[in-house]
């Protein structure tokens, strides 16, 4: 049988990508252009390597990283010929478009350059898609954040490998507790490796994922699903006049329920619609923020 491995990779979790180098997460800026994509590159450019070593016959990507942009974040021509990528216009995340178009039933899937979600101690760029204004967004009690929107999107879709920041793993294991995780960086540890000692290291877990792949699991999550938006400080939800709502809004939490994880996702987008601040509020965060006292766990 084909084998299709499905890739899907963010960028504050690459190699090589520190505290200081803020601005190589700026997709469009020199310092991305010129060392983030770089870095970038050699981390997928790893898992590839390995997949190919391995016998992967078509590996199908999703550059996710400042999604709406067109641009990608990897260099594609230095990627192997049989990686294709998911047809989504400036990568959105329309997550039935990309699930659409691989296999019913994929080889397995790895994430790459995955950061920790918002809170995690110890951490490079921790967030939850997009914090502030995001504090935390559970999908039945299970905080999920990038890794778990791509994961829950793949349901039954055996969850290989995790790679990057070391406090990402937590979320990968809290979806699939036999996923396997390559950390690229540790600031709990100190350990700030760049991209060239780190491309053997994530080639060589990889490979070592994919021999033991018949292990691998998909997350395990049964419907009904429940999902609740938390809010950071200073942010609150506007009343939506007129929403057919199957779920709630306080001034901070919104929960909603759907019959599918698809279908959650998509009223996720329509309930941040609704999120607001005040003009008064939104100064006070501006400087909270550069001084940075902004807690966004409080
Ligand atoms: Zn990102």
């Amino acid at each position: 049988m084909r084998k299709q491995l499905i890739l899907i990779s963010d960028m504050e979790g690459a190699s090589g990508i520190f505290d200081q180098h803020q601005k190589e997460l700026l997709n469009g800026e020199d310092a991305w252009r010129e060392q983030g994509r770089e870095k970038m590159t050699s981390d997928i450019l790893a898992v590839c390597d390995a997949a190919n070593e391995f016998g992967i016959d078509e590996i199908l990507y999703y550059d996710g990283h400042f999604a709406g942009n067109p641009e990608f974040n990897v260099i594609k021509e230095k990627l192997p010929s049989n990686v294709r990528y998911f047809d989504v216009p400036d990568r959105c995340f329309d997550w039935r478009r990309i699930r659409g178009q691989a296999e019913v039933e994929p080889f397995g899937l790895i994430t790459v350059g995955q950061h920790a979600r918002n809170g995690e101690k110890e951490a490079y760029f921790a967030h939850t898609i997009q914090s502030p204004p995001i504090k935390a967004l559970l999908v039945n009690d299970l905080h999920v954040a990038e890794i778990g929107m791509a994961i829950l999107n793949f349901q039954r879709v055996p969850y290989i490998a995790n790679i990057g920041c070391a406090a990402s793993e937590r979320e990968a294991l809290e979806l699939s507790p036999k996923v396997k995780h390559i950390s690229v960086k540790d600031k709990g540890q100190n350990w700030e490796p760049n991209a060239e000692e780190t491309y053997p290291i994530i080639k060589k877990g990889v490979l070592e994922a994919l021999e033991n792949a018949h292990k691998a699991e998909p997350a395990n999550i049964t419907p009904p699903y429940h999902f609740k938006l938390d809010l950071c400080k200073y942010f609150y939800f506007k009343d939506p006049e007129s929403f057919p709502w199957k779920g709630s809004f306080t001034e901070k939490v919104a929960t909603w329920e759907a019959p599918s994880i698809e279908m959650g996702f998509e009223l996720f987008h329509y309930v941040r619609e609704n999120i607001s601040i005040s003009e008064e509020d939104k100064e006070k965060l501006i400087k909270e923020r550069l001084a940075g006292t902004y807690d966004p766990m409080e």
